[in-house]
C-alpha cells in the first residue's frame, strides 16, 4: 500500500496563511466595529448576535 502525501508549496502555504489572516482582521473588525458603535440599533444586533452564539458578554 502506497501512502499518498500532499504538501503544499511553500508559496502556497503563505498564499493560505494570508488569506486566513486577512479573513479573520476582516471579521475582528466587523465585529468589534459593530459592537462599539454608537449606533444603537447596530450595536444591538451585535449583542444579540453574540448572546445567539453563546460569546461571553456580561
Ligand atoms: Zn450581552
Amino acid at each position: 500500500m502506497v501512502a499518498v502525501t500532499r504538501t503544499l508549496s511553500p508559496v502556497l502555504a503563505g498564499e493560505r496563511l494570508n488569506a486566513v489572516l486577512v479573513a479573520a482582521i476582516l471579521g475582528l473588525g466587523l465585529l468589534f466595529m459593530s459592537g462599539f458603535s454608537p449606533a444603537a440599533a447596530l450595536h444591538n444586533a451585535a449583542h444579540d448576535w453574540r448572546h445567539a452564539h453563546n460569546f461571553p458578554c456580561h
